[in-house]
């Protein structure tokens, strides 16, 4: 099987790629030393729930988890920089935020970001506005993730602009909050968006750019330019490792 083949093979079942990846995670270790992290998730299905856990009270032996806004204060200087600091968010709408990820949340008392894909609310297995309205109401915060989840570097100027503004005007008018901050699917500037989206980003009116780059970051670092590691609760924290450390 080619590399492309094993990989999508993997992600289909996240324990089995926890194990894969695991063994690099031996030579790694959770951050110990300042820098601001940005793990994030996608569905965590409720057979997860106790890994979500188990991942987030790690991080939190480690340093606090805190909100987006906090972050984006450390990286102005407008807050300080105590150690490592973890700021955790979630991408797309899937129903499980409200079922799995909130209950969990609650629990820790820890915030989070939800990005969300405005075309996915009401769809089969994605919240509802209402589900939407009740997370914002409990204090969560949400950004976009455009409207139909496409790899913008792929969309014509017209296209790029109606993602990146139409979900945000439609995700500010049913949750009556403003939306300033975006997340780029798939989130790798080498392939999936380029220099014109973040310019579009910035002229709608956004604050920050989320990419899947995974480096710590650091005061004096641009919002425009947020790095954040992709997990899956299902990864043991050796796995966990290979994405969240110094
Ligand atoms: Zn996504």
């Amino acid at each position: 099987m080619n590399e492309l083949g094993l990989r999508s093979k993997l992600r289909a079942r996240p324990r089995a790629q926890g194990r894969v990846l695991a063994p690099a995670g031996l030579f790694k270790r959770l951050p110990t030393s300042a820098g601001l992290y940005f793990p994030f998730y996608h569905d965590v299905l409720g057979e997860y729930a106790g890994d979500l856990r188990r991942h987030l009270l790690a991080f939190r032996r480690l340093g606090p988890l805190i909100s987006w806004d906090t972050a984006l204060d450390v990286l102005a200087g407008r807050h300080p920089m105590t150690g490592p600091m973890f700021c955790l968010s979630f991408d797309d709408g899937h129903l499980s935020w409200r079922d799995v990820v909130a209950p969990v949340l609650r629990e820790l008392g820890a915030p989070a970001t939800f990005f969300l894909t405005s075309g996915l609310v009401g769809q089969p297995g994605n919240l509802t506005w209402q589900d939407c309205r009740d997370l914002a109401a409990a204090g969560y915060h949400f950004g976009s993730h455009t409207v139909t989840h496409p790899r913008l570097a792929d969309a014509d100027d017209d296209a790029a602009v109606r993602e990146i503004l139409d979900s945000k005007k439609e995700i500010e008018d049913q949750l009556g909050v403003e939306v300033r901050d975006f997340a780029a699917p798939y989130g790798n500037p080498a392939v999936d968006f380029g220099d014109r989206d973040l310019r579009t980003v910035r002229e709608a009116g956004y604050r920050s750019f989320a990419t899947t780059l995974r480096e710590p970051m650091h005061p004096g670092d641009s919002p425009m330019w947020i790095q954040r590691q992709g997990l899956h609760p299902a990864w043991p924290i050796w796995a966990v490792r290979t994405r969240v450390h110094d």
